[in-house]
């Protein structure tokens, strides 16, 4: 439905912006911050069926926060697994700062 892909295409961005402005050497508390963040959203991303596969894949792959370029990789990753399950093509991971920092246009 329309409102589950709006909703995705905000969260995201979200998600990647996070990850683009985290850290390159992140203290402690800002790990587990981020932990604590990804953990609760998992819970609570108002997508139920979204939230139910997002939290197996969190507790299949554990989430890497030890630095920009893990959380942001990681990310690049569970993004392409959704890409996958809904047969859209994945993305090039190496091109996420890119993508999300830097920025390009859509
Ligand atoms: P999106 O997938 O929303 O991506 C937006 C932009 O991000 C793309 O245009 C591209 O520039 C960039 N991008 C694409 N792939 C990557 C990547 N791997 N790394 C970095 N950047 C990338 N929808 C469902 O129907 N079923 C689900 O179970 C489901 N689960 C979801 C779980 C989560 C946690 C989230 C956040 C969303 C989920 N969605 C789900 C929504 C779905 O992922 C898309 O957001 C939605 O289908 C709109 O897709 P889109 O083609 O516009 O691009």
């Amino acid at each position: 439905p329309a409102d589950v892909e709006t909703l995705g295409r905000s969260t995201w961005t979200l998600l990647h912006s996070i990850a683009a402005t985290y850290p390159k050497a992140p203290s402690p508390a800002e790990q587990s911050d981020l932990k604590t963040f990804m953990g609760l959203f998992s819970k609570l991303y108002p997508c139920w069926v979204c939230a139910e596969d997002f939290q197996a894949y969190m507790a299949k792959e554990k989430i890497r926060v030890g630095s920009r370029d893990d959380f942001g990789l990681w990310l690049c990753q569970a993004h392409n697994a959704v890409n996958t399950k809904l047969g859209k093509d994945t993305f090039d991971c190496s091109k996420w700062e890119e993508r999300w920092r830097t920025g390009w246009k859509d």
